[in-house]
């Protein structure tokens, strides 16, 4: 391998944290490799995207602002990686395991004949050879793959897999040319931004979880109270999920996001194996839950034993109290 090159993802110049954190893993595996790292952020908005990387230990960073490349298409995407890469010659490149990076990491492995690795979260490096992890089978197993024969490696990560460090790199900024001669069938006539302002579980630093403990989606109420009074963000356990309470982009766990917040409130979630593994990297991990034999309680730093009906609303206005007051 010549080099590793990351895709980052952004809305308007806002990255999400996975760019930082695949940044920073790239980096790492460049380093021991003993090749350069890059990331590339492609359309509008992308030079200001760029800047929060330079934090970030990764070499040079390649922008394009040309509005053919916009954010939401696949297919400008798809022909500029494509040629940034067969530029930078045999390279691993990391996706976020986002829509649109699964999008393009797919059609990257069939243009440049690359080992494809999906839903990554780890990566190692021996002896110059690459190999992911990656949970399969509901997550009852984890497969170590490595890339054999190919020039090119294509992964696509999962958020909260590797941890971003702050230590600024080269940072480069290198303008990226459009391939020349391309002419595109589709163009973004609008977009609409959902829940403006809120924050998905991936992204929060503080991530308050309801389950079936909550009884009905009535009461996912006094969980968005809490997580709304401490800045943080609703997430659920399947439980709920499927009972059809909440939507399942909430979901944490095994089938739903793996997050990695400062504080994370279990609220009526009994710490099934298949929750915990999406949040145990979490800083600080509160259940409050009626059972005191709950196995949450096993990897709780505290734990409240008690009815979260009467627990929750207190400790939202306690919360309330305290910030007003501060
Ligand atoms: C292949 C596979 C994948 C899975 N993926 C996931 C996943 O991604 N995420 C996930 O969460 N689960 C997942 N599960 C499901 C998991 O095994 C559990 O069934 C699920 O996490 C249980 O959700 P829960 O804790 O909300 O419900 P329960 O296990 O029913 O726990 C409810 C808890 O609420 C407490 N409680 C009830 N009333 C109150 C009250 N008034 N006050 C305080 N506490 C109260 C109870 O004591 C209990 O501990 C998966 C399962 C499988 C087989």
């Amino acid at each position: 391998m010549k080099s590793v090159l990351v895709f980052v993802e952004h809305e308007d110049g806002a990255i999400r944290r996975i760019g930082l954190e695949m940044c920073t893993r790239g980096a790492d595996i460049a380093k021991e490799l003993g090749v350069p790292s890059a990331a590339v952020v492609l359309g509008k908005g992308a030079s200001k995207a760029a800047e929060p990387l330079k934090s970030t230990p990764i070499d040079a960073i390649w922008v394009s602002e040309d509005n053919l490349v916009d954010a939401h298409l696949n297919d400008p995407a798809v022909d500029a990686v494509e040629a940034l890469l067969k530029q930078l010659g045999p390279s691993v490149a990391l996706f976020p395991l986002t829509n649109l990076g699964k999008d393009i990491a797919a059609r990257i492995g069939v243009r440049l004949s690359a080992g494809v690795i999906t839903d990554v979260t780890d990566i190692a490096v021996k002896d110059g050879v690459i190999s992911a992890q990656s949970p399969k089978f509901g997550g009852s197993v984890i497969a170590t793959k490595a890339f054999k024969n190919s020039d090119y490696g294509v992964l696509t990560c999962r958020a909260n897999s590797f941890i971003a460090r702050q230590e600024p790199g080269k940072g480069e900024i290198k303008q990226l040319q459009s391939p020349a001669g391309k002419s595109y069938a589709v163009t973004v006539e609008e977009k609409v931004s959902q829940e403006a302002g809120k924050l998905g579980v991936e992204e929060a630093g503080i991530v308050v979880s309801g389950g079936r403990g909550l009884g009905g989606p009535e009461h996912f109420d006094i969980i968005e109270a809490l997580a709304e009074a401490l800045g943080g963000a609703v997430g659920a356990s399947r439980a709920a999920v499927d009972a059809g309470w909440i939507p399942h982009s909430h979901q944490v766990g095994q089938t739903g996001k793996t997050v990695s917040p400062q504080l994370y409130i279990a609220v009526g979630i009994s710490g099934a194996i298949q929750h915990k593994v999406g949040m145990r990297s979490a800083g600080t991990i509160v259940a409050i839950n009626k059972d005191p034999n709950a196995p949450i309680f096993e990897f709780s730093d505290l734990g409240v034993v008690g009815d979260l009906f009467q627990i929750v609303p207190e400790l939202t206005t306690l919360v309330k109290e305290r910030r007003a007051n501060a």
